[in-house]
């Protein structure tokens, strides 16, 4: 956690001005006390009213300006929290923005979103705490023995005995609370876990009927929670009691022996009061550290876990000074890459070599799972590759900055995404500063016209979150004319005529080639018919490179890709 608080740098001034309010607000509590037993001592057993009335306003002083001490630091000391997780919380988030796709994969969405939300959270109340008690407590307990003593070192016995035993008790009771409350952050991580896939499947959980399982499943993860939850309550709440039984008791004791000494003659009754007091505050401030020491393991908990993030290297490394573009454009190479997935067993592609040029259309088609989109995913490198080369323009994709290389490349993913806002905010994604003219353009390549039209704001009317107003074609045209209004050296299209019924789709790949012919195009098809015209067919088996080739030799050579064609057409079709 002390990792954590380095961050906290900016914070310094008002932290060191909490602590020096803390100091004085301190000082006022232990004061009061031996203020209280001079008025008993020196003013009411002598009946001298001027005497009460003075020390009376000195101590109405004092307890005056402790609080507005108190109310100043409370105030900084959540200001403080505050603005340290808004600081932590956007340094989670921009670190998660430099992740490749195998940093996502190993910690997991719906716990990168606990993470920034729910663990900074429990740093942040623990900082508040830390912040408040940090002097104060140790303060109060150091302070109130001295005092204590100073009254009268005989009775200090009492808190000799009591003390230990309450120490001994907290100690019991935190020893079994602190593992508990460790287990709850990971339990909340499976319930948000749950609740995300719960809501984004909604539809197929709804159409398979599986409601039922999916509330049960929740409810095992909630329950779970729940009573992990109220364990830990119930050994913390016993802290209570086993207090204030502390408390009474030790009162109990020194009016007891208190009383014995009075009656001797050897203490007043005013300093009785106040050794009752400095007993109070120095068992409350042993209480005190008892719950930081219990806050502390369970936000240290949380802290190695956002640790986890920040010092997470990115295992791809962006190149700072990337090389250039050399003088080509649009070349890419693939040079014998074998690649894996992190913990898989069999590499998810093997010994791929081929390279596409401008003006090209290669394709790829094969089964699923035959390591399609692995392929294309490969090219803005996503994923570092195992072995082998790939090379854009000449150059391998290593040495690029990121933002070079994907300045490069418009890519059409295999599920369409689409953010919130306008459909012209989508189209402009993929260039900020494009014009109405060739926004309007690549939407009319994209075949998506028609239907933005037919919406009731056209080019402004808005996308829900998720993009789930529009179907599931629409949701590619729009993603593809994203991709388009780039002008991209490189596009790379993952299955995105799926969705498109086959007249569209014809329509569409015409358009496409007036707008490609200075780029190189890399698509992944299910469809012969949409593959058949590509200069170079690709057909991928278990992360292989069955056969290259043009349709017509394709049909001559490849038994791979016969089978795929006679699966879709007649056998009249094909000759
Ligand atoms: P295709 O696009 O041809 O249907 P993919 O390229 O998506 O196939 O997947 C190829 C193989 O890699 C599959 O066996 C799949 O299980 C595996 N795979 C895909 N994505 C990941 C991932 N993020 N982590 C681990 N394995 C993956
Ligand atoms: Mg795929």
């Amino acid at each position: 956690m002390m990792r954590l608080f380095r961050y906290l740098k900016p914070y310094r001034l008002p932290i060191g001005i909490i602590l020096a309010l803390v100091f004085v607000q301190s000082l006022s509590e232990l004061y009061l006390p031996t203020l209280m037993s001079d008025i008993v001592n020196f003013g009411i057993s002598k009946g001298d009213v001027p005497y009460i009335w003075q020390i009376g306003g000195i101590m109405l002083a004092v307890a005056i300006g402790g609080t507005i001490c108190a109310i100043i630091s409370s105030y900084m000391s959540a200001k403080v929290a505050m603005g340290y997780g808004k600081l932590m919380r956007g340094k989670v988030f921009n670190h998660v923005q430099h992740f490749s796709l195998q940093e996502f994969d190993q910690i997991g969405t719906a716990s990168l979103i606990t993470r920034t939300t729910n663990d900074i959270t429990q740093v942040q109340q623990v900082l508040v705490m830390i912040l408040r008690m940090m002097v104060s407590a140790p303060m109060m307990c150091i302070g109130g023995i001295i005092m204590a003593v100073n009254k009268d070192a005989k009775l200090t016995l009492v808190l000799a005995v009591v003390i230990p035993i309450l120490a001994l008790a907290i100690f019991a009771v935190a020893s079994k609370g602190i593992p508990l409350f460790k287990a709850m952050q990971k339990k909340l991580d499976k319930l948000n876990l749950v609740l995300r896939e719960g809501l984004i499947g909604i539809r197929v959980i709804r159409s398979f009927n599986r409601t039922t399982h999916e509330k049960q499943r929740f409810n095992d993860a909630n329950t779970d929670l729940t009573q992990t939850a109220i364990k830990v309550n119930r050994i913390m709440a016993s802290l209570m009691p086993i207090m204030m039984l502390a408390f009474n008791f030790s009162t109990i004791a020194i009016i007891w022996f208190g009383s014995d000494r009075i009656n001797a003659g050897s203490m007043q009754v005013g300093d009785l009061m106040a050794f009752i007091q400095y007993a109070t505050q120095i068992m409350f401030s042993l209480v005190m550290v008892s719950i930081i020491f219990v806050m502390i393991p369970r936000a240290s908990a949380s802290a190695t876990r956002i640790n986890e993030v920040l010092e997470m290297e990115p295992v791809i490394r962006d190149q700072a000074n990337g090389k250039q573009a050399s003088g080509q454009h649009g070349y890419i190479e693939f040079d014998r890459v074998t690649f894996s997935y992190p913990g898989a067993e069999n590499p998810a592609l093997s010994d791929i070599s081929f390279s596409a040029r401008p003006g090209e259309t290669t394709a790829i088609i094969g089964g699923t799972g035959s390591g399609k989109s692995t392929m294309l995913n490969l090219i803005p490198r996503f994923y570092d590759i195992d072995s082998g080369r790939i090379l854009v323009n000449g150059i391998d994709v290593r040495e690029f900055s990121h933002e070079d290389l994907r300045a490069k490349i418009g890519l059409v993913p295999q599920k369409a995404v689409l953010f919130s806002g306008t459909i012209a905010d989508n189209i402009r994604y993929g260039k900020r500063d494009a014009t109405d003219e060739e926004m309007r353009h690549a939407a009319d390549v994209a075949q998506a016209t028609e239907f933005i039209n037919g919406m009731p704001d056209g080019f402004e009317s808005t996308i829900a979150q998720g993009g789930t107003n529009v179907s599931g074609g629409q949701k590619q045209r729009l993603s593809i004319a994203r991709a388009l209004v780039r002008k991209p050296e490189i596009y790379i299209f993952d299955d995105s005529f799926s969705a498109l019924d086959f007249k569209t789709d014809a329509k569409l790949r015409a358009a496409l080639k007036g707008e490609t012919v200075d780029s190189t195009v890399i698509l992944v098809a299910q469809r012969v018919s949409t593959v058949m015209d590509a200069d170079r067919i690709i057909v991928l088996e278990e992360g292989r490179i069955a056969d290259v080739g043009t349709h017509k030799e394709l049909l001559e050579k490849s038994d791979v890709y016969r089978e795929i064609v006679s699966s879709q057409f007649s056998e009249e079709e094909i000759a």
